[in-house]
């Protein structure tokens, strides 16, 4: 059991009463890295904050001071050894209400085991106090094959029956087996995760990305940073991402690419410091300023363009201030120092495409762009919607010669590549560094179709993004040293297949055409439970999407994480059209349980979500295990080695194949 009353405030207020009212100790509120020691007491494992030996991170504490004093000193310790403050850059910042904060910047710490983590404080009348916490740097063990490219594959919201509604759509299930396999599915190792963020049991996408790309957890909202106390977007405490990490250290490149924009919280979470999100001016301007210099960043591919559009042009989205949504960045002076990075700019103005064309990326706006990419380019960026891209459903149907749906961007960008097709250009590009690479490829639509309880819209992200695993997977039978990790960050909508159609698509069209409307024609004589779901069929184009999603007897999706919606299970012809009227004169009204923050949208889950792991160091990845620990079993495969393969000759590169060296 835990300790249920917290240690460090007994402390504290004994400390209080034996300095007497008038003469408090300041309190220390906060110390970053996050720990249960610090927070209950709690010495045993699990540790909240791991790193790899040498990983940088910020130490930070928060300091209540008693009103009309000042803090004058904060010494931290490791091990009770004094932290120099030197060459890292240290500061001591009255952040108003009588609080302070004092951090130490890039730190980082190269022995491995779990360390005390203690702060003395001095308050300008001599009063002191002391607060610990501990941190462990996890043991790299040395020997084995490395792994040279790590690929994470993440299908945001893409919980269990995510997977399996893609499974029965895209390959078809007869006399009770699968008619043939995912992508994901031929992948051989397989585990479980746990999400949880660092303030909830349910997290959001940011935390969800970072826990992958820095081993550690944040609060939602957050990525690239462990919370404080100030409401600057940009002064928290930072730990180093996998990119920027294997880039100094391996001289690893870095590829970002998803179907959202790609300020999004996924990809951000790759290579961005902030504790807003939602930042999009600033978090576009830190690829270029930090990414690309820090992290090798030589792939960024997705939808976005309105941030990197000059204030003056017409679709930009780009905010002068550093404070409101859509933020621009500026960095205080002791990150600059500590982190090596530029001060940052409020530059409405910026033209951030010329400037990663200056920087040398070759620009594609579009598929036909994108397709006429130079054989030899090593920097690419794509932005190939104004946010987010549209989705596959609607993508596909312009493919097919039938237009631009209702409520899509398809009309003003009718030329976006699928997934797979992004896929293939950043593995040309990355595939060049015969050093190897990190590759985060995001279907993030899984996700935000879900949220919209759009059952067919997210069934072919779930197909599309099984596409790019299928690329990735070619990628790495002539790539032996790559490690492919499919998985999510989060279950999203509580989604669950109850069952196949009783109706054909006809009489559901015509259900809905005379009115729907009541529970008895629109359930009770629809929804085919267990014997009655049978085997719903679906045909398969050329193109790897279904022919149409409303088949006679279809399968049915419920939503056990939803807001209110109105149902009439045939495709919505309107892409993201509100729940709030979508269907209500066709569909049957079903009372959700939970709404997104006034939003009638679905809401994510804390359920435990699957990983499928295949190549070099994939064995690793099997059991239950915390999101972190998907960061630690990459790492250890990329810094030390390993033996552990599926199949042991998994990590050798094959001669006359691929751009292995040895
Ligand atoms: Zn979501």
């Amino acid at each position: 059991m835990k300790p249920v009353i917290p240690l460090r405030l007994l402390l504290a207020s004994a400390a209080a009463l034996l300095a007497g009212s008038a003469f408090a100790a300041p309190t220390i509120t906060r110390l970053n890295p996050p720990s249960a020691l610090f927070s209950y007491g709690d010495t045993e494992p699990p540790y909240i904050s791991r790193f790899v030996p040498g990983q940088r991170f910020d130490l930070q504490a928060t300091i209540q001071a008693d009103p009309g004093t000042t803090i004058t000193s904060a010494v931290f310790k490791v091990n009770g050894k004094t932290v120099a403050a030197s060459p890292a850059a240290s500061a001591l910042t009255a952040i108003g209400g009588d609080k302070f904060s004092a951090t130490v910047r890039g730190f980082s710490d190269s022995q491995s085991g779990v360390k005390t983590l203690s702060v003395r404080v001095t308050q300008s009348n001599g009063l002191q106090a002391t607060a610990t916490g501990n941190y462990e740097v996890v043991e790299i063990e040395r020997g084995g094959r490395k792994a040279k490219n790590i690929i994470w594959l993440i299908g945001d919201g893409m919980g269990i029956a995510h997977r399996t509604a893609a499974r029965i759509v895209s390959q078809g299930v007869a006399l009770g087996k699968s008619v043939d396999d995912l992508a994901m599915d031929t992948l051989p190792v397989t585990g479980i995760v746990t999400t949880h963020s660092l303030n909830s049991i349910v997290t959001d996408s940011a935390p969800g990305a970072h826990c992958y790309s820095t081993g550690n957890k944040a609060n939602n909202g957050q990525e690239g940073v462990f919370p404080d106390d100030t409401s600057d977007k940009w002064d928290n405490p930072r730990i180093e991402h996998m990119g920027s990490y294997l880039a100094r250290t391996q001289d690893k490149w870095l590829g970002i690419i998803t179907t959202a924009d790609v300020e999004d919280a996924t990809p951000a979470a790759f290579a961005a410091s902030t504790q807003d999100r939602g930042a999009g001016t600033g978090i576009c301007d830190m690829y270029l300023d930090e990414a690309v210099a820090n992290h090798n960043l030589h792939v960024l591919m997705g939808g976005g363009r309105k941030w990197f559009l000059p204030s003056s042009t017409a679709g930009s989205a780009r905010v002068g201030n550093t404070t409101s949504s859509g933020a621009d960045y500026v960095v205080p002076a002791d990150v600059q120092a500590g982190w090596s990075v530029p001060a940052g700019a409020v530059d409405p103005s910026r033209d951030l495409i010329a400037d990663f064309q200056g920087a040398g990326f070759y620009y594609a706006p579009d598929n036909t762009g994108l397709n006429a990419m130079p054989a030899n380019t090593k920097k690419l960026l794509g932005l190939f919607n104004s946010g987010h891209m549209d989705v596959s459903l609607d993508k596909i149907q312009n493919r097919r010669g039938g237009g631009a749906a209702p409520g899509s961007l398809i009309a003003t960008y009718p030329d976006q590549p699928m997934l797979d097709e992004m896929t293939n250009k950043a593995l040309a590009v990355l595939g060049k560094n015969r050093d190897g690479f990190v590759l985060m490829i995001e279907g993030a639509s899984i996700d935000k179709q879900a949220h919209n309880m759009d059952t067919e819209r997210w069934i072919l992200e779930a197909i599309e993004f099984d596409r790019a695993i299928d690329r990735c997977i070619e990628f790495q039978k002539a790539n032996p040293d790559t490690l492919i990790i499919v998985t999510a960050d989060h279950e999203c909508a509580g989604i669950n297949i109850i069952g196949g159609s009783l109706l054909t698509n006809a009489q559901l069209v015509n259900n809905a055409a005379t009115g729907g409307g009541t529970v008895a024609s629109m359930r009770t004589s629809v929804v085919g439970t267990y014997d009655n779901a049978k085997f719903p069929a679906y045909d398969i184009a050329t193109d790897g999407f279904p022919v149409t999603m409303d088949v006679d007897h279809k399968m049915l999706i419920g939503y056990a994480a939803s807001a209110d919606r109105y149902e009439d299970w045939l495709t919505n012809a309107t892409y993201n059209q509100s729940t709030a009227v979508r269907d209500s004169t066709s569909g049957f009204f079903v009372a959700g349980q939970a709404t997104s923050a006034g939003v009638q949208a679905a809401v994510h889950t804390a359920s435990d979500i699957p990983l499928s792991a295949g190549g070099c160091g994939s064995a690793a990845f099997t059991g239950v295990f915390d999101n972190t620990d998907a960061y630690f079993k990459a790492m250890q495969a990329a810094i030390g080695g390993t033996n552990d393969n599926p199949n042991r000759e998994q990590c050798h590169p094959r001669r006359g194949h691929g751009h292995g060296h040895w």
